[in-house]
């Protein structure tokens, strides 16, 4: 019952009533299960795990996060696993928002992504937290974003938002770094079958169109839209939305 008791039933995007909807087995790193529990806002749609069963930032920073999904250790394996990902990305994202446009990749990892807009963008930049990450990437990058640039033209984050502790800050300071008229495109998994898999400990985080929309929003966002794509890795959302 302590957990139950710790955890907050209050929606930190929109503070609306987090209600219990799941109660079960959940995904812990590659293989592994636990008893956990998914609530959902009543008022954003958004959902999120039982905050007790949650990763925390410093689980990012070293490599163990990744020995533990059995994810790839090296820059190279990593590139070879994610790399035909990139193109969906840039479809979406289109050339006129890349080419000679100054970007910042939060969440960037070795810098897959990075390395796909490379000799189109004008100018990239990343944010990732892991050190190993950070010293195989090719591109300048920093461990967390500390100022408010207004700087660049377009903000990328894939699939980190599910991991963060406030996604709401989060979007807040991705704005922050954007020029007027910016662009922020942030992408996530989104639900699919079983339950038990799809809801796992280091997602802390999850959305849908609906929700996902209202923190842009929230945030100030204009002319949002989104799509979502299905690859080998999953089925996931893509959101857009202008700083204006
Ligand atoms: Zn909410």
């Amino acid at each position: 019952m302590a957990n139950e008791i710790k955890d907050s039933l209050t929606c930190q995007i929109c503070q609306g009533y987090l209600k219990p909807i799941y109660s079960g087995i959940i995904r812990d790193g590659k293989d592994g299960r636990k008893e956990s529990i998914i609530y959902e806002c009543q008022e954003c749609n958004v959902q999120r795990l039982r905050e007790s069963d949650c990763k925390q930032l410093s689980d990012y920073i070293g490599s163990e996060y990744r020995d533990s999904l059995k994810q790839p250790q090296s820059a190279s394996d990593f590139h070879r696993e994610y790399d035909q990902d990139q193109y969906e990305r840039i479809k979406f994202i289109g050339y006129e928002n890349i080419r000679g446009k100054d970007i910042c990749d939060i969440g960037c990892s070795y810098g897959t992504f990075m390395d796909h807009i490379a000799g189109i963008a004008n100018m990239i930049y990343g944010i990732e937290p892991n050190d190993q990450c950070r010293r195989q990437n090719r591109w300048a990058s920093r461990s967390e974003i500390k100022d408010a640039w207004h700087f660049f033209d377009v903000v990328t984050s894939f699939l980190t938002i599910e991991h963060i502790d406030n996604p709401l800050e989060f979007v807040k300071k991705c704005r922050s770094i954007l020029k007027l008229g910016g662009k922020l495109v942030i992408s996530t998994p989104i639900k699919v079958q079983p339950l038990e898999t799809y809801y796992r400990t280091q997602h802390r985080w999850y959305f849908n169109g609906m929700s996902l929309k209202e923190l842009f929003k929230k945030v100030g966002f204009n002319d949002i839209y989104y799509e979502i794509i299905t690859n080998r890795h999953g089925k996931f959302i893509y959101m857009a939305g202008v700083n204006d």
